[in-house]
């Protein structure tokens, strides 16, 4: 997506340990016309698919998944990242680990928002190791629901996440993958450029 690209190459910030910051315009300081644009720009991806339910992680996934959602006309539910155990038993969780804090962290779905008959959008800002993505796609699975496909923003093309995904079968489609960045010249390169 070529907005998206030179937008990112506009305000983006490369960060050490291989952090790209967009929290100008994406996931601090959102601007709600390129989140629209994006929005759109998934829904022209996943035409196809009957999505019922579009799911992401809090908190930067949020406001990208809600504007997407007014395109595809479902509900969206968002995972809680949570620091208690549940034992009710009335959610479905996983543990993800934070590639940018460094930790571990559970996130849980209420059993009551998600069953076997949702055909499931996960929507995330990022993607890098996967992890995130991993544990949202298990917590749809314990529900019976369908993974249909995973849309995202940036992918780091150089971290692991996008073949593990892609090799799990998946409809992965990221707006922009970065190949590589150089911290010190501030360059950005993208797949496909
Ligand atoms: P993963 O679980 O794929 O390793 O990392 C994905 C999550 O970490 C995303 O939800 C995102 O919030 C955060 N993340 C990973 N890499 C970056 C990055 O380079 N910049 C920003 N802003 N967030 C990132």
């Amino acid at each position: 997506m070529q907005l998206l690209k030179d937008r990112i190459r506009r305000d983006g910030v490369i960060k050490p340990g291989n952090v790209l910051k967009v929290d100008s315009f994406l996931n601090h300081q959102m601007d709600i016309g390129l989140l629209n644009e994006i929005g759109k720009e998934f829904k022209r991806r996943f035409a196809d698919l009957n999505i019922t339910k579009i799911v992401t992680v809090e908190a930067s996934g949020i406001g990208i998944a809600c504007i997407a959602a007014q395109y595809f006309d479902v509900p969206v539910i968002f995972a809680k990242k949570t620091q208690s155990v549940n034992i009710d038993g009335d959610v479905y969780s996983a543990q993800i680990e934070s590639f940018t804090h460094k930790r571990n962290y559970d996130v849980i779905v209420s059993k009551k928002f998600l069953n076997a008959q949702d055909n499931v959008l996960l929507i995330d800002d990022f993607l890098a190791n996967g992890c995130a993505l991993l544990g949202l796609i298990e917590i749809v699975a314990s529900s019976g629901a369908n993974v249909a496909g995973i849309g995202i923003v940036v992918e780091k093309g150089f971290q692991s996440g996008g073949e593990v995904i892609r090799e799990m079968g998946l409809r992965l489609e990221s707006l922009a993958v970065v190949e590589r960045m150089d911290a010190e010249t501030g360059e950005i390169f993208f797949r496909g450029e």
